[in-house]
């Protein structure tokens, strides 16, 4: 039998049809044109089409039909880190690395840290992100986020490739004000001496917030909390922990996460989260983001 050869681009992108519930938390989403892009030249040549960037697919949910744009998966170089103190930048109490990859997972990158000894981005800790999405959304907890260990990002759109620092961002709560579409190809971090044992207390204790939370497929939290007001809680008290619709779960665990229980659709999400939206009755906005959009 000969293999079928895999479809490469000018600049040697490996690209495939494939489902992107394959790339996703939720384990849900339906075929789009995949392009493993592993230098920054692939990624230059990747954006010269419509596109969506594909983190760790931990805040997605992609409709059953998938998505028409091809949607950018980074590998390669773009998925290493070099950790490394730049001697040039560093000082006595701070260290700046090397690039690390918009697509490093960032719980491996966390566990490295901790080993070294350096801090800053310990609060991050259980956010199974890639770096790059996690930069994007300045994913955090109430323990720390990802602008507290950026030192430079690097940041690619069709026909530029452009070095910012924090400062050149008016970034905030859960938000980097980079637009979407804008690739953080990679970044150096900015960290402060300490020793593994003080990283790994800090990052235990983050971590105890989680203890609540479902440990199945899920793309996190659904809502925001509206007006500071627990999602959570008005999930649980309109009694919808345990709602099933198809092979989605309303988790009994925790109200504000649906799970995939094996089998689910994004119509099965989508009809849970209409339930919410209808049972809770005040407005309820989506945490997580819906591909291609708002049906
Ligand atoms: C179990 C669980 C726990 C979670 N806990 C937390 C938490 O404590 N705190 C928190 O903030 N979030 C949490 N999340 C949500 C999620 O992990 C974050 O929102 C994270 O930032 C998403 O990153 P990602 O790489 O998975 O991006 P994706 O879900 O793949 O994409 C999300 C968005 O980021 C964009 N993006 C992805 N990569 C890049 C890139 N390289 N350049 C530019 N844009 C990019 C995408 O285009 C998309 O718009 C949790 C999710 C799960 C499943």
């Amino acid at each position: 039998m000969t293999a079928v050869p895999v479809p490469v681009s000018r600049t040697g992108a490996r690209v495939e049809r494939l489902p992107l519930a394959r790339f996703t938390t939720l384990g849900v989403g339906g075929e789009a044109e995949v392009w493993f892009v592993s230098t920054l030249e692939q990624l230059r040549e990747a954006v010269e089409a419509p596109y969506r960037v594909l983190g760790g697919g931990s805040n997605l949910v992609v409709s059953d039909g998938g998505v028409p744009e091809r949607v950018l998966r980074l590998t390669g170089q773009l998925a290493e880190a070099d950790l490394t103190p730049d001697p040039e930048l560093s000082t006595s109490d701070t260290v700046v690395t090397g690039w690390v990859g918009g697509g490093v997972p960032l719980p491996g990158l966390i566990r490295k840290l901790q080993k070294l000894g350096l801090s800053n981005l310990e609060g991050t800790v259980g956010i199974p992100a890639q770096v790059g999405g996690a930069v994007w959304m300045n994913a955090g907890t109430r323990y720390g986020e990802m602008f507290d260990g950026l030192h430079t990002l690097e940041i690619v759109t069709p026909g530029s490739v452009r070095h910012l620092t924090p400062d050149d961002l008016n970034w905030g709560y859960r938000q980097s004000d980079l637009p979407r579409g804008h690739v953080v190809s990679r970044v150096r971090l900015k960290l402060r001496h300490s020793t593994s044992e003080a990283v790994l207390a800090k990052m235990d204790f983050a971590d105890l917030a989680r203890k609540g939370q479902p440990k199945m497929k899920t793309p996190g939290c659904a809502f925001k909390n509206p007006g500071g007001v627990s999602a959570g809680k008005l999930i649980d008290e309109a009694g919808l922990k345990g709602a099933r619709v198809g092979g989605a779960m309303i988790a009994p665990e925790h109200a504000n996460f649906i799970v995939n229980l094996g089998g689910a659709s994004s119509a099965d999400v989508h009809a849970l989260l209409g339930l919410i939206r209808e049972r809770v009755g005040v407005p309820m906005e989506l945490e997580y983001e819906l591909w291609p959009g708002e049906a």
